[in-house]
């Protein structure tokens, strides 16, 4: 044992580092990425832009990255937004405030960061198993924050709005977190909820719209719940560069709701094609994604890969399942390809 084992909190030494799956030359099925590149004359644009930027200095404030994002989203402007390195900046910053031992709610199964950033913070966290529908239980206890994904991340539904509300209103001493990581694929949104409540924020991110590579998570609340969470952000969080190809990328509103709505559409023929497959249980999708239960579906995942096609295996967090990411036609029907073979 070298020093670092006896130095470390045990608790952190149980952890396993957040392992980035090698993908060179394969098809890339596995985060929720988008297929769709920037085009040509746009990254002429963007070559311009960034020789203006002077990287010697900190990055300036971002006015005019809040203005691009405010219309690009929709966000009612009497609330206001705040800028996370990836939303999963801002789901640590949304629990730095709570005191050690505090509790911390999310649902199992959903996005495993929730938990390992209460773990890091060393708060009181509790898995509540959703019900067999995926959908949230009936009783949720008591906490100080709780955070819900919608759509969920696996399952890839919306969980009930009635229950949500519930939630919201029934407790008002707690903060609930809504992760709307997929809006751009869901026909449901709690934006226009945020002005009734008090104890309510949204997050969301570019990454699943086509900008992964920037890093950039908005957090949307009232202002002056903004105002406080901001004390918690570390200076010049959003980088300029970033900055820079956000600002102009996130101007193309047209082409990000066009490439959304396309994904939806492929959504809908993948989601047909397998639930034509015997040995596969498929569930319905609000995400860029969809989960299915297959039989033999450790050898299915690693068939897959021997063609070169990267999915998610998820047969530890629920028995048998696998999590695709929607693409292209092409590339969606690649994937098919190769599944149907697998069972015939
Ligand atoms: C992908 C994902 C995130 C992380 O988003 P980043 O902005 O890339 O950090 C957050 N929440 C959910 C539910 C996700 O699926």
């Amino acid at each position: 044992m070298g020093f670092i084992h006896n130095w470390l909190r045990q608790d952190i030494l149980n952890l396993s580092p957040y392992v980035v799956q090698s993908s060179e030359n394969m098809l890339k099925l596995d985060a929720m990425e988008s297929p769709f590149v920037i085009a040509d004359n746009l990254k002429d644009q963007l070559q311009k832009k960034l020789k203006t930027v002077d990287i010697n200095r900190y990055p300036s404030n971002h006015e005019q990255l809040k203005k691009v994002i405010f219309d690009m989203m929709d966000i009612p402007d009497n609330l206001d937004i705040m800028f996370g390195n990836g939303s999963d900046e801002l789901i640590q910053i949304l629990m730095m405030g709570l005191n050690k031992n505090d509790k911390v709610i999310g649902f199992n199964p959903s996005f495993v960061m929730y938990k390992i950033i209460a773990t890091w913070l060393q708060l009181k966290y509790q898995n509540i198993d959703l019900d067999d529908n995926f959908d949230i239980p009936k009783v949720i206890p008591n906490a100080k924050i709780i955070f819900i994904a919608y759509p969920n991340n696996p399952t890839g539904n919306n969980f009930t709005r009635t229950k949500i509300e519930q939630i919201i209103a029934h407790n008002p001493q707690t903060l609930v977190v809504l992760d709307e990581a997929y809006y751009a694929y869901s026909n449901d949104s709690f934006i226009d909820d945020i002005d009734k409540f008090n104890n309510l924020v949204v997050l969301r991110t570019i990454s699943k719209v086509g900008f992964a590579g920037l890093r950039l998570g908005i957090m949307i609340g009232k202002k002056a719940t903004i105002f406080e969470f901001n004390k918690l952000k570390m200076p010049y969080n959003i980088n300029s560069l970033t900055q820079v190809y956000a600002e102009l990328l996130l101007t193309q509103k047209r082409i990000i709701k066009e490439n959304a709505i396309t994904i939806i559409k492929n959504r809908q023929i993948v989601f047909a094609e397998l639930s034509k497959i015997s040995k596969l249980k498929v569930y319905q999708s609000q995400a860029n994604f969809i989960l299915f239960i297959a039989k033999n579906s450790n050898d299915l995942f690693d068939h897959l890969l021997q063609n070169n096609i990267l999915i998610k295996n998820l047969n530890s967090v629920i028995a048998g399942a696998l999590r695709v990411t929607i693409s292209k036609g092409n590339e969606n029907q690649q994937f098919l390809n190769v599944v149907k073979r697998f069972y015939e």
